[in-house]
C-alpha cells in the first residue's frame, strides 16, 4: 500500500501542496482530479522520487522512500508526450527496463511479446516508434512502463494529446489492463469523464488540499460542496438564503430543508433532477416538484438538455418549447 503523509511542497515562496494524504491500496486505481496548476505532476513528481516534498512522508508497505532513488522504487510512469526513446524501435523500447535488470534474451522475448499482444501492438515489434500514431506510440508507452511489473503505475494525463475517439478505447484498455494486472495505480487527469470511467476512488485536488476523496457514485450522489459540483458537472448549484427556521428561498421556490443554519444566512444548494417518490430524503435533503421556463434546448445522444430561466439544466426524452412552462421533479440538498 502506497501512503502520502501530509505532504507539504511550495513553489518560489508560493504554497502548491499544503497537507496531501491519502493511500492508493493493492489493485486499486485512483484519480487526481484538479484543475490546470493545481499540483497534480508535482504530486506524481514527488511519488516517482523526482522532486521533494518540504515536509511530510512517502510510504509504501510502510517504509519510507524518502532514501530510495527513483530508479530502485520500482515505479512505471506514463506522460502525456509518451516519453519514448526515438532512437530504439517498439521492441527495445519496452525491453528498455527488463534489460536494465538484466533479464534474460529469451525471458525478455517472451515479455515484450506478450505485452505487446496486451497493448493491441501483435508485430509491431521493428517498427521506428517516430512513425506511429499517438495512440500507438502511447500503447508502448504502457507496455514499456508494465514491463518489469511495477509496484505502482502513474498516469499523467496521458490521453491529453488524442483525438476523443482513441482517447475512449485507450482509457477502456487502461481499465483492463489495470483490472488484470492488479497493479495499484494514480491517474491523473483533469477531465472528469476520464475520471468517473477508470477511478475506483476519485481524490479532488483543490487549493493544495484534497478536498473530496470517495468512490465515483458516492461523489456523484453527494460532491459535498458547491466547489466539487461544479468541477465534475453534478447537477445545479443554485444561492439560497435562510428565510425562517428550515427554510430556505431560492429562485425556483423556498424548499424545507432540515439543516442548522441560522435566519439570514447565505447557503448554496445542488438542485438535481430525480425521480424517486416526493418528501423528505436523508438529513438535509428533500424531493420537491419545481416549474421552470424552457430558455433552450439542445439536443444530447439520447435525451435532450434543457436549459431553464435562472441557470438550471436537466434532461429530458421528449423536446418542449422555447418560453413553455415545465415541471420537474427534483431533489434539493444543502451544500454549504
Ligand atoms: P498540474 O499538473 O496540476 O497542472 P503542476 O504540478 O504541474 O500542476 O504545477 C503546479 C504549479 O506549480 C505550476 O503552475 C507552477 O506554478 C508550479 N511549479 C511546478 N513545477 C515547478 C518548477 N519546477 N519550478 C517552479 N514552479 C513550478
Ligand atoms: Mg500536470
Amino acid at each position: 500500500m502506497l501512503e502520502l503523509r501530509n505532504v507539504v511542497k511550495s513553489y518560489e515562496d508560493k504554497p502548491l501542496l499544503t497537507d496531501i494524504s491519502f493511500t492508493v491500496s493493492q489493485g486499486e486505481t485512483i484519480c487526481l482530479l484538479g484543475a490546470s496548476g493545481s499540483g497534480k505532476s508535482t504530486i506524481l513528481r514527488i511519488i516517482a522520487g523526482l522532486d521533494f516534498p518540504e515536509r511530510g512522508a512517502i510510504l509504501l508497505n510502510n517504509i519510507d522512500l524518502a532514501g530510495t532513488p527513483p530508479h530502485l522504487r520500482d515505479f512505471g510512469l506514463v506522460f502525456q508526450d509518451y516519453g519514448l526513446f526515438p532512437h530504439l524501435n517498439v521492441f527495445d523500447n519496452i525491453a528498455f527496463g527488463l534489460k536494465m535488470r538484466n533479464a534474460s534474451v529469451d525471458e525478455i522475448k517472451q515479455r515484450v511479446t506478450a505485452l505487446l499482444e496486451q497493448v493491441n501492438l501483435s508485430g509491431f515489434d521493428s517498427r521506428r516508434v517516430t512513425d506511429l500514431s499517438g495512440g500507438e506510440q502511447q500503447r508502448v508507452a504502457l507496455a514499456r512502463a508494465l514491463a518489469p511489473s511495477p509496484r505502482l503505475l502513474m498516469f499523467d494525463e496521458p490521453l491529453g494529446a488524442l483525438d476523443r475517439s482513441l482517447k475512449e478505447d485507450l482509457l477502456n484498455e487502461i481499465r483492463n489492463i489495470l483490472r488484470q494486472t492488479k497493479i495499484p495505480a494514480i491517474y491523473v487527469t483533469h477531465d472528469q469523464e476520464e475520471a468517473f470511467t477508470i477511478a475506483d476512488r476519485i481524490l479532488v485536488l483543490h487549493e493544495g488540499t484534497i478536498i473530496r476523496d470517495g468512490t465515483p457514485s458516492d461523489i456523484w450522489k453527494d460532491p459535498q460542496s458547491a466547489f466539487v459540483a461544479k468541477l465534475l458537472g453534478i447537477g445545479n448549484v443554485v444561492d439560497g438564503e435562510v428565510v425562517a427556521e428550515n427554510k430556505i428561498k431560492t429562485d425556483f421556490g423556498t424548499f424545507n430543508l432540515n439543516f442548522s443554519k441560522n435566519i439570514g444566512e447565505k447557503v448554496q444548494l445542488l438542485i438535481t433532477e430525480s425521480p424517486s417518490p416526493l418528501g423528505e430524503g436523508r438529513r438535509g435533503e428533500v424531493r420537491e416538484q419545481i416549474q421552470l421556463t424552457v430558455e433552450d434546448v439542445l439536443f444530447k445522444q439520447d435525451q435532450f438538455q434543457v436549459k431553464g430561466r435562472g441557470g438550471i439544466t436537466i434532461h429530458m426524452k421528449e423536446a418542449p418549447r422555447i418560453g413553455e412552462v415545465i415541471t420537474v421533479q427534483v431533489q434539493v440538498k444543502c451544500l454549504s
